[in-house]
């Protein structure tokens, strides 16, 4: 299928480099291609970024069946650009979309669709250090009508925002709220998708924490409310007397392409990494015996995430000393220098545009 281009007559203002924040800025064009029963995903197409005009009754807004990705462009030093692993992105994209009986998308065509956009907006991906253009590929049912069905038509959309250094002054551990009330996903549910109503879901433990004076939450698992999942909207890990333990993924987590990332990587430094079930008891008794001895959170967004505290039902447990720990570090500068292109990528994780 061959990708139409259509070029704004208006382009924007290109926003300061110096005051990106995260995902507050869009820029000229977007990608759209639509699904017909019967007819399959057709009329792929780069178009000016504007918005959808959307019968009141669109299914989407009715019943949530909606999934989306995040990855990143980013500008190497010889100006060239580069995404980092992009067909998982794909791949999970369409075990999300399999999960909410939203058709498949061809993976092939995906990556070129990225591509491809990317290459309209280049100008548009910043030039300072440690920012990027944070892409959003995002699929949703367009039926109109109220009754809970699969739709039988949907739009695949990409649109593109230039992200500022997610760390202006460096890595900075985050204090970290244990929930042991709500619930982000169960085992059977859509905790391995990334499914728009996943996020809906986790706002109210959100506002809880940060009322609280935390950062994110711990999520623990929804039947027993005593394992470790993720936190917030990244995967988590720590290391324990020596080795990384990080939650396994059994369905209710998502699988992050940045913890798959850090686990390869540690494993190619030789550190040992146990994915398996870690209790909450099992973390705040080895944080109270001198064990724990640094936490950090994964995602596409921050990379890395230092945990400096944690507190769970009326204990408080410091990490580190709410410092960045060494090997928390040398994950963050290896993954960024590799993301970035300023170090040599042994595992072809790196896909230049
Ligand atoms: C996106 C996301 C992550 C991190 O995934 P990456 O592929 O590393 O960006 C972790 N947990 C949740 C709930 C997420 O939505």
């Amino acid at each position: 299928m061959q990708i139409s281009i259509t070029r704004t007559t208006t382009p924007k203002q290109k926003p300061d480099e110096a005051h990106l924040g995260f995902g507050k800025y869009f820029t000229d064009h977007m990608f759209v291609m639509d699904y017909t029963e019967g007819r399959g995903w057709h009329d792929p197409r780069v178009v000016p970024y504007a918005p959808f005009e959307l019968d009141p009754a669109t299914m989407c807004l009715h019943y949530a069946q909606e999934t989306f990705e995040g990855m990143k462009a980013y500008r190497h030093e010889d100006g060239s650009l580069a995404l980092f692993r992009p067909t998982e992105n794909i791949k999970r994209l369409n075990n999300s979309d399999r999960r909410l009986c939203i058709p498949q998308l061809d993976e092939e065509l995906v990556l070129e669709a990225i591509k491809t956009l990317v290459r309209v907006d280049a100008d548009w991906v910043p030039h300072s250090y440690e920012t990027s253009l944070y892409i959003r590929p995002f699929v949703f049912a367009t039926d109109i009508g109220v009754g809970v069905h699969p739709s039988k038509t949907y739009k695949f959309v990409i649109i593109l925002s230039p992200v500022g250094a997610y760390y202006p002054e460096g890595v900075n551990p985050v204090k970290i709220y244990v929930e042991d009330e709500y619930s982000r996903a169960s085992v059977g549910g859509t905790g391995f998708t990334k499914a728009a109503a996943n996020y809906a879901i986790s706002l109210a433990a959100q506002e809880k924490a940060m009322k609280l004076g935390y950062t994110q939450v711990l999520w623990l698992d929804s039947a027993e409310k005593k394992y470790v999942e993720e936190v917030g909207t990244m995967n988590v890990a720590f290391k324990l007397d020596g080795k990384v333990v990080t939650p396994a993924l059994g369905g209710s987590i998502l699988p992050g392409i940045t913890r798959k990332s850090v686990i390869e990587l540690l494993r190619y430094w030789g550190v040992t990494v146990e994915e398996r079930k870690l209790g909450i008891a099992e973390l705040m008794e080895a944080a109270e015996n001198g064990k724990l001895e640094e936490a950090f959170g994964t995602g596409t967004a921050a990379v890395i995430s230092p945990i400096g505290e944690l507190y769970y039902e009326g204990k408080t447990v410091t990490i580190s000393d709410f410092k960045t720990g060494p090997l928390t570090q040398k994950i963050y500068d290896e993954l960024t220098a590799i993301q970035w292109g300023r170090a040599k990528d042994p595992f072809g994780w790196v896909v230049k545009i």
